[in-house]
């Protein structure tokens, strides 16, 4: 499992999961190398000093820069003018009161205040990103397909000091072998426990015998 977050300081952490909105690990790192070149560190203080442009600039390779270095902007200008207590002292507050403060900060929705707290702050939660979610559907965990809704079952899933292992193994899963388009199944070690893929296997012989009946 790739604890990407390991050694990260938590400002990094949040830029880094600000940059992998709708882009891929590769090119959110990419994105994460051009604000360290650019800038020297990625901290609240060295990109709150910046022009928006520059970090546009600097995180052209992540995609959508447009979009994400204003949100980045406004993150490290809110942040780099808390002096006490500093936002780091938050997220060691209880898991809601350091949810509800990273969800006020501008541009910042409960997936990345999760991915924040699970992987810079230690709090138990579950993070859904698009692998967990998709992954959560073929296994029905979730009665509804929100993100409160998956997040809560998989919280009720899994004990506090797993989650955020099973969150990098489910997200390790989704990259490999559970992908969007074409999983492969007949790799899957958990097919014989998967609702998705023993649905798919009961509707097959129905389908080969519509084809032989034509
Ligand atoms: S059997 Fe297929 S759909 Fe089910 S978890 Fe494995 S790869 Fe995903």
């Amino acid at each position: 499992m790739d604890d990407w977050a390991r050694g990260m300081p938590p400002f990094e952490v949040l830029v880094s999961t600000l940059l992998s909105q709708s882009t891929t690990v590769a090119n959110e790192r990419r994105g994460m190398d051009g604000l360290r070149d650019a800038f020297g560190a990625i901290t609240p203080e060295k990109l709150a000093c910046r022009r928006t442009a520059e970090i546009e600039l600097a995180v052209y390779h992540a995609g959508l820069s447009r979009q994400k270095a204003p949100r980045i902007r406004a993150v490290a200008d809110r942040l780099s003018g808390m002096r006490s207590p500093r936002w780091e002292a938050i997220l060691r507050r209880p898991t809601t009161e350091a949810r509800a403060f990273l969800t006020s900060l501008p541009g910042v929705g409960p997936k990345t205040a999760d991915v924040v707290l699970a992987m810079a702050g230690r709090h138990p939660v579950f993070p859904i990103d698009t692998h967990v979610a998709r992954i959560a559907s073929r296994w029905r965990l979730a009665p509804k397909p929100d993100y409160e809704s998956v997040r809560a079952a998989l919280e009720r899933w899994t004990p506090p000091e797993k989650r955020k292992a099973w969150h990098l193994a489910i997200i390790a899963h989704g990259g490999t072998l559970c992908r969007a388009r074409n999983p492969r199944c007949a790799e899957c070690p958990v097919a014989r426990d998967c609702d998705w893929f023993r649905a798919r296997r009961r509707k097959r012989p129905a389908q080969r015998l519509k084809t032989a009946d034509r």
